[in-house]
């Protein structure tokens, strides 16, 4: 069990082993299989799937039960993250994946009771999904506040133009939250944008291509899209929270955000770990001698064994910090998880890879599928560097006054 007991509640213990128990006999085997199919037609396959989940009390996990889960503190997610990170499945089996989740509580924030019924609602039921749209392909999304997109707000209608790309999901996505400038002359480069939803059936909306990653563009909720909005008209309601807080609000869904994300990695790291040591044990070097006889393959084990519980002790420090003393007092402990557990995910998996030889570049082992897809998480949601130098430049300042 990959959660610390001496963290676990009990309520946290009893939905983690189900869970557990149900994705080794039910979603691992099928891995494989699924991970060659069309994501839509997973899709399906796991919405299915919908009321065992309800059962176990795994559905909408991060909500209360008004919003249809299992009311869990910030510590407790995020150890669940963990198990549901086990399977390139679990987040969606348990409609907890991203980006829909940070748009979820976008939405349960700033949604008008119209938003409310039209997109909320059939999103916590799982029947209908959605996408996040920020970067921009001409300018670096590191300065996310340099932004071209624009949205023209008249008295009864909003006008949305622009070009965004890594819009994750956005093929299949039934609405787009895009960023968009509503203020080019606030001289407070944080208040210039703001949310709106855009409904992707809007004729202004174009998804132009799912953007090829290392020679796969997937489909469906595994794709980043590039999308273009042409004078794009919505209703006034469609504006999200209020004018000029786009940054604000976006700042506020990426803290939570990035303590589910750490925690998936963590989930995916201990799966290959898991591998690797099976590896370890199982590959026969010379006859009585197996790979995990050697120092340098031990050296490896040991190395992950010690980032793994390093990255996991520190993500449920942040989660601490963050449920108890609010996101602000967690800035540092947020950026220095975020960096670190990616960086620990991709030395594992490639380790991972490397004791499988051969076979672990092949599509016949999970691993290279976890190489290709998981490589962006040094990039979005801030990348490493943003995060090294945000942290330094904190710890900096005390020493400054
Ligand atoms: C898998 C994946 C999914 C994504 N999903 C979404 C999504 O759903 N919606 C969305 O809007 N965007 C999404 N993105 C985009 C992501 O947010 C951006 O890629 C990210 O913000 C970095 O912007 P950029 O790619 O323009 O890189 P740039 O800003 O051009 O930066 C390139 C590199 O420059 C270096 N660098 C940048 N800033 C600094 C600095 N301050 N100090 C030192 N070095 C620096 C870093 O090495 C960085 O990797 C996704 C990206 C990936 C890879």
């Amino acid at each position: 069990m990959p959660m610390i007991p001496y963290f676990a509640t009990e309520k946290s213990k009893k939905i983690g082993l189900s869970l557990k128990n149900y994705l080794n006999e039910y979603i691992i085997p099928k891995e494989t299989e699924w991970l060659a199919m069309p994501f839509i037609k997973v899709e399906k396959l796991l919405r299915s799937r919908k009321k065992d989940m309800q059962e176990i009390g795994a559905w909408n996990l991060y909500l209360s039960s008004d919003h249809g889960g299992p009311g869990l503190t910030l510590m407790e997610i995020a150890q669940i993250s963990e198990i549901m990170g086990r399977t390139p499945f679990g987040h969606f089996l348990c409609n907890c994946q991203a980006p829909d989740a940070g748009n979820v509580e976008l939405l349960l924030k700033y949604g008008s009771p119209k938003i409310v019924d039209t997109y909320l609602k059939p999103m916590l039921e799982g029947k209908i999904r959605s996408c996040f749209g920020m970067t921009e392909p001409h300018l670096a999304g590191s300065n996310p506040v340099r932004m071209d997109t624009k949205a023209k707000i008249s008295d009864q209608e909003i006008f949305v133009s622009g070009h965004k790309w890594f819009t994750s999901g956005a093929d299949g996505a039934s609405f787009c939250i895009v960023m968009a400038v509503t203020d080019p002359d606030n001289p407070n480069p944080y208040r210039k944008a703001s949310m709106v939803i855009l409904p992707t059936d809007n004729p202004g909306y174009k998804l132009i291509r799912n953007i090829s990653v290392m020679g796969h563009p997937g489909d469906g909720y595994l794709s980043h899209g590039e999308v273009k909005f042409e004078n794009a008209r919505v209703p006034l309601n469609h504006l999200l929270g209020e004018r000029g807080k786009g940054f604000v609000m976006a700042q506020e869904r990426l803290g939570p955000g990035r303590i589910h994300h750490c925690m998936r990695w963590i989930g995916i790291a201990s799966r290959c770990f898991d591998m690797m040591c099976k590896r370890a044990v199982s590959r026969e070097y010379s006859p009585g001698v197996v790979l995990g006889d050697k120092q340098m393959v031990q050296k490896m084990i040991a190395e992950s064994k010690a980032e793994i519980d390093a990255a996991r002790l520190s993500v449920l420090h942040a989660a601490y910090i963050m449920e108890n003393f609010g996101q602000k007092a967690a800035r540092q402990e947020i950026s220095a998880i975020k960096f670190f557990t990616a960086n620990v995910l991709q030395n594992v998996i490639d380790r991972a890879i490397q004791i499988h030889g051969a076979l672990g570049v092949t599509d016949d082992s999970i691993l290279a599928w976890y190489y290709r897809e998981e490589r962006g998480a040094r990039i979005y949601d801030g990348t490493d560097e943003t995060h090294q130098s945000s942290l330094a430049r904190q710890i900096l300042k005390k020493f400054r006054s």
